[in-house]
């Protein structure tokens, strides 16, 4: 598998951090740091920063991402946000399965595949996160489960909707914990998921397929992690709400 055919993708997730104001002076912080980046460059914002951000973002290589969408096109669903008013804003890229929606707000297998379904027909970019809890990686299960969310958030994704599916391996137990999965940990799950792609789909599609470590990637740590052959990327939790440490991060990405 060559990992030449595939452009790193760095993207933050902000959770729920930052006002509009706040947002608007990170994005500014952000750009000229990565300017000249060879990857690409995604900050995932709350609902409430989408305008600051994209507004901030304006003529630079930022691209700006939700957090979540619904599934539904629109109705009796307090508080949610469809992808079609996501797209509608402007917003292209979207975060499904984080594992703190899936933790906190109940998320499912099934509903993580319904709202990746709504983004992709409403033409956006998906960031599809997995992973295992420590529980899991103890009874030497990761794959099992790994595979058994890919498979299902996948179910009905045709080949060339998969061009629009970037997977973040997000180990549950290393997210916002400080600890970091070893770089080989890391790899050996980024590999069997690309080796998955190519059962489900084929070599080809597998060969381009985007596949992100997350779970505190840092400044220190981006390096080693990102230089394996199928770690392309990362998805960055508290790393990216400092532009410093963002910006090394995807500089690390560039090489
Ligand atoms: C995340 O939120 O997806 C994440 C990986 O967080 P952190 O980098 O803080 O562990």
């Amino acid at each position: 598998m060559n990992k030449s055919l595939r452009k790193a993708v760095i993207a933050g997730n902000w959770k729920m951090n930052k006002t509009p104001a706040e947002t608007t002076a990170l994005i500014n912080e952000i750009k000229p740091l990565v300017a000249d980046a060879d990857c690409d460059v995604v900050c995932c914002v709350p609902y409430v920063d989408l305008f600051a951000a994209l507004e901030a973002a304006k003529g630079s290589n930022i691209k700006i991402g939700a957090e979540n969408c619904h599934w539904a096109k629109s109705g009796a669903f307090t508080g949610e946000v469809s992808a079609e008013m996501l797209k509608a804003c402007g917003v292209d890229i979207v975060i499904t399965g984080h594992s703190e929606r899936r933790t906190y707000f109940g998320d499912t297998d099934v509903t993580v595949h319904d709202r990746t379904r709504a983004a992709l027909d409403n033409g956006m970019t998906v960031i599809l996160c997995v992973g295992e809890y420590l529980e899991q990686r103890e009874q030497n299960i990761t794959m099992e489960v790994v595979s058994s969310q890919v498979k299902i958030a996948l179910a009905g994704v045709s080949k060339e909707e998969l061009d629009r599916i970037i997977i973040a391996y997000e180990p549950v137990w290393a997210i916002g914990t400080g600890k970091t999965a070893t770089a080989d940990q890391a790899e050996e799950v980024c590999k069997a998921i690309r080796e998955l792609i190519a059962e489900l789909y084929d070599k080809e599609a597998a060969d381009k397929f985007v596949v992100q470590y997350g779970g505190s990637m840092n400044a220190k740590n981006a390096d080693e992690l990102l230089g394996k052959e199928d770690v392309d990327g990362g998805l960055i939790g508290g790393a990216s709400l400092k532009a410093p440490d963002f910006a090394a991060i995807v500089k690390a990405a560039s090489k």
